[in-house]
C-alpha cells in the first residue's frame, strides 16, 4: 500500500571521528503505544536559528516528513513544511514562537506528498512566501503523478477506517504488518480528516542545480546532487550551522525505494559525503552525526544497481531478479533481524527498489511526466 500522504562542498570530512569504521546499528523494534497524534513533531534546535521537527517513530502510519526551520535576521525558510495541514499549522506556530519573523521561503525536498500537501497553511499565514523546488518537482505538480492527491474530498467518509478494517480482516496478514496498521486505528478519523485538507502546492520558483537564499546575515543553499529517491531531490545546506537536511535521499531506519534511481542515488550520496557538516537530517527519522548510515545506503544502492544489471544481462525477468538477488550482506544491517523492520524493509525498500532498478535496466522511465489533462481518469 503506497500512502499518498504518498556545489561547492568542502573536501574535509568532519563528522564524528571513527565514522569511517563504525557500522550502522539498526534500532530496536518500535513501541507503538503512542499517546500523541501522528502529526506531532519533536523539536530540537541543534544550532542558533535552526529548528528540526521530527515525527517520533518514523515508521508510524501515516509516514510524515521531517520539517526544518532556519531563520536569518530578516526572514525564515521552511524546508518541507508539512504533508498535512495540521503539521504545517504546528510548523507555523513554531516559527511564530521562536522567531517573530515572516516565512519568506518554503522549499520542497521532492514531490512525495508527505512533504508538502499541508503547506497551504503556511502560504495563507505568509502570502508573500516563495515556494521553491527543483524544476522537476515543479513539473510533477501538474502531472498524473500527483493525481492521487487531486480530489482529496471525493473519498467516502470513513473510507480510511474501512481500508484499515479490510486489511486487518485478512487472516494471512503478517503479524508485523498487523501491528503497523493497528496502531493507526485510534487515529483513523484524524488521519482521514487531514487527508481531506491535502492541497497540491503551486511552485513559484524551480531550479536545476542549486539556489542561494539570503535570510539576512545568513545565506543557505538548496542543492540538487543528482537523481536519487526522485529525479528532483534537493537538500538544504546551512553552512554556518554545519547542517545538511537531505530530504528522502536519506531515510532512517528503512529507506523508501519507490520510483527511485539506485546508481544515481549512490552517486548523489557520495557527493553528499563530501560535505563538511556535523549533522545530517534525514527526510524521516532522527538526525545523525556520523556517516555510518549514509555509507550503508551508498553500498546498498550500488549493489542493487550492479546485481540488477548482472541479472538482467543473464536474461532474468523481474521475478528472476527478485529470486536471485542476494540481500544477505545488506538486509541484516538495516533490520537487525527484527521481524517488524524486516517487514518494512520488504514493503518499503526491497520490492519497490528492485522494481525500479529493473525498469531502469530495461529502458523504462520511473517517473514519466504526463500532463494531468492528458491522463486517463
Ligand atoms: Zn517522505
Amino acid at each position: 500500500m503506497f500512502i499518498p500522504f504518498a556545489l561547492a562542498a568542502s573536501l574535509a570530512f568532519s563528522l564524528a571521528s571513527g565514522a569511517d569504521t563504525q557500522d550502522h546499528r539498526p534500532p530496536p523494534a518500535p513501541d507503538f503505544n503512542a499517546e500523541r497524534d501522528p502529526f506531532e513533531l519533536d523539536w530540537t534546535s541543534p544550532a542558533s536559528g535552526v529548528w528540526i521537527g521530527v515525527r517520533p517513530q518514523s515508521a508510524r502510519l501515516p509516514v510524515t516528513g521531517t520539517s526544518v526551520i532556519v531563520a536569518g535576521e530578516t526572514g525564515v525558510l521552511v524546508f518541507d513544511g508539512g504533508g498535512t495541514r495540521l503539521q504545517a499549522e504546528r510548523v507555523a506556530d513554531k516559527v511564530r514562537a521562536e522567531t517573530g519573523l515572516p516565512v519568506t521561503h518554503i522549499a520542497i525536498s521532492h514531490w512525495h506528498g508527505d512533504h508538502h500537501l499541508g503547506i497551504s497553511a503556511l502560504r495563507e499565514a505568509w502570502p508573500e512566501a516563495q515556494v521553491v523546488s527543483h524544476s522537476f518537482t515543479r513539473d510533477v505538480m501538474g502531472s498524473t503523478l500527483m493525481d492521487s492527491a487531486r480530489n482529496p474530498e471525493a473519498a467516502e467518509p470513513g473510507a480510511f477506517r474501512s481500508q484499515l478494517d479490510a486489511a486487518l480482516a485478512n487472516p494471512d496478514l503478517a503479524a508485523p504488518a498487523r501491528l503497523w496498521l493497528e496502531q493507526a486505528l485510534p487515529w483513523a478519523d484524524l488521519i482521514e480528516a487531514q487527508g481531506r485538507t491535502a492541497r497540491i502546492p503551486e511552485i513559484d520558483t524551480g531550479f536545476d542545480d542549486s539556489m542561494e537564499i539570503d535570510l539576512g546575515e545568513r545565506v543557505v543553499r538548496l542543492i540538487h546532487l543528482g537523481p536519487g529517491n526522485t529525479k528532483g531531490d534537493i537538500m538544504l545546506h546551512i553552512p554556518d550551522a554545519r547542517i545538511i537536511a537531505a530530504g528522502d535521499a536519506v531515510v532512517h531506519p528503512t529507506p523508501y525505494g519507490f520510483f527511485s534511481y539506485p546508481a544515481d542515488w549512490a552517486a548523489a550520496l557520495t557527493r553528499l559525503r563530501a560535505f563538511d557538516v556535523d549533522l545530517i537530517v534525514p527526510g524521516h527519522g532522527d538526525a545523525m552525526s556520523d556517516w555510518a548510515y549514509v555509507d550503508l545506503l551508498i553500498e546498498t544502492l550500488q549493489s542493487i544497481a550492479d546485481q540488477t544489471a548482472a541479472l538482467v544481462a543473464e536474461g532474468h525477468d523481474l521475478d528472476g531478479v527478485r529470486d536471485h538477488f542476494d540481500w544477505s550482506a545488506l538486509e541484516p544491517r538495516f533490520t537487525g533481524g527484527d521481524p517488524f523492520w524486516a517487514n518494512r524493509f520488504d514493503v518499503w525498500f526491497k520490492r519497490p527498489i528492485l522494481d525500479a532498478a529493473w525498469r531502469l535496466e530495461t529502458g523504462l522511465d520511473n517517473e514519466e511526466l504526463i500532463p494531468h489533462e492528458h491522463g486517463v481518469d
